[in-house]
């Protein structure tokens, strides 16, 4: 049996097959009916036992006493026009965190946060400059997909599906949040809760290898990786957790995962941010080249995604072109991520949610904006359809 601590009231959405199990098999119950339950709430999208039909009524009184279903309360829900929706939700430390949602052709990606914060304070990040406040739990990181999946008419089963794939790039560092992170993902690509292949389900890193080495032993997701810069000195500056597990590790680990898959087609995708004038030169190009080769992997060119005192810009598109084109020359499959839900901030490095910041680097990063004595600028996002 796995770990589980019976509190008087459980949140049932928080529960992988596992331990839905083990919550009923402890009440005295059959795993079948957990089985019944993770349906009702992931393919149907139920949060009340008394809409459990299958389930008879003693149960169903037994449940509604040491139980309940509640994702993150929705705070703001805002719909962009080319299709893309944010959620901005509040999880129980008090911090607000967002979930993206983007269509393309075919595909409905959804993007999950894992952190209210992040502490790795990533220099062109703007989660990064809130400083770090809380672990979702996993009912708060799957919550993101049960309200989603909600939205669309949920049944993923039955329905044409609007969540195709779900990527762990919002809010946090997932690796941070080890065992929370890895047990959503398995309820993500379990039949009983959203039913994705591992092909779907991607987990994007900025380095934490030790922990990079672990999931490995516990998962077989598709991988992303934030790259940034070709070298240690720049990834040094851009990427802070790089002093303590220097490029070298981290392919090494990122290969050493990649090898672990029992399908080797699979390929690891390397995300690079490009800043104007700090990463953006053939030379970086060149010096990436050298640095991946044996590494099957994609590259995804995300151009640098603005927000207030950043410090940083967004090369133009020639540039990025350039750049693409070079990598492009030595070999390698390269995409640039288009930018989407501009007119709802629902794009990469500037989901902003509400981080009631508990280390001290947000105050730091105000005290840096109010010495530039410009006018304050709002971080909070306001309620309401772009
Ligand atoms: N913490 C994880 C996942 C969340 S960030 C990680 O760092 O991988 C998702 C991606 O967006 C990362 O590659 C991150 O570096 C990138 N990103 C962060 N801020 C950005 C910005 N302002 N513009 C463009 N990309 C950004
Ligand atoms: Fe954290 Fe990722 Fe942002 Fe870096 S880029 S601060 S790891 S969320």
């Amino acid at each position: 049996m796995s770990e589980l601590t019976l509190t008087p009231t459980t949140n049932l959405l928080g529960l992988s097959r596992e331990k839905m199990e083990d919550f009923f098999l402890a009440i005295g119950e059959k795993k079948f009916r957990a089985h019944q339950v993770l349906k009702w709430i992931h393919h149907n999208g139920v949060d009340a036992f008394d809409d459990m039909t299958n389930i008879g009524k003693a149960l169903r009184e037994q449940l509604n006493a040491r139980a309940y279903i509640a994702g993150p309360k929705v705070v703001s829900s805002q719909f962009s026009t080319d299709g893309t929706c944010k959620w901005v939700v509040r999880v129980a430390s008090g911090s607000c965190v967002e979930t993206v949602y983007i269509p393309e052709g075919k595909r409905g990606t959804l993007c999950v946060s894992s952190q209210a914060g992040c502490a790795l304070d990533c220099s062109f990040c703007s989660t990064g400059k809130q400083g770090f406040n809380s672990d979702l739990t996993v009912a708060e990181i799957i919550g993101q997909v049960w309200i989603a999946a909600r939205h669309f008419g949920n049944v993923p089963a039955k329905m044409d599906r609007s969540i195709t794939n779900v990527v762990m790039m919002g809010m946090g560092e997932p690796l941070l949040n080890f065992d929370n992170v890895v047990d959503a993902m398995n309820l993500m690509m379990d039949d009983l809760g959203y039913g994705l292949s591992k092909r779907r389900v991607t987990l994007s890193t900025s380095g934490v290898v030790p922990a990079l080495r672990k999931l490995g032993q516990v998962t077989d997701v598709s991988l992303a990786i934030s790259l940034h810069a070709s070298n240690n000195t720049l990834r040094n500056q851009l990427v802070p957790i790089n002093k303590k597990y220097p490029l070298e590790e981290l392919l090494d680990a990122t290969l050493a995962y990649m090898n672990g898959l029992s399908d080797n087609k699979r390929v690891v995708t390397i995300e690079y941010t490009l800043l104007a004038g700090v990463n953006d030169q053939p030379a970086h190009a060149e010096e990436m080249a050298l640095l991946l080769k044996g590494i099957p992997c994609k590259i995804n060119l995300i151009p640098f995604n603005p927000f207030p005192y950043s410090g940083y810009e967004r090369p133009s598109n020639n540039a990025v072109r350039r750049f693409q084109e070079k990598l492009r020359r030595s070999g390698f499959n390269v995409t640039v991520r288009k930018t989407r839900g501009d007119d709802i901030d629902a794009a990469c490095g500037q989901l902003v949610g509400s981080v009631d910041d508990r280390t001290r680097r947000s105050a730091r990063y105000s005290a840096a904006r109010a010495l530039d004595s410009a006018p304050e600028v709002p971080t909070t996002t306001t309620a309401g359809a772009a």
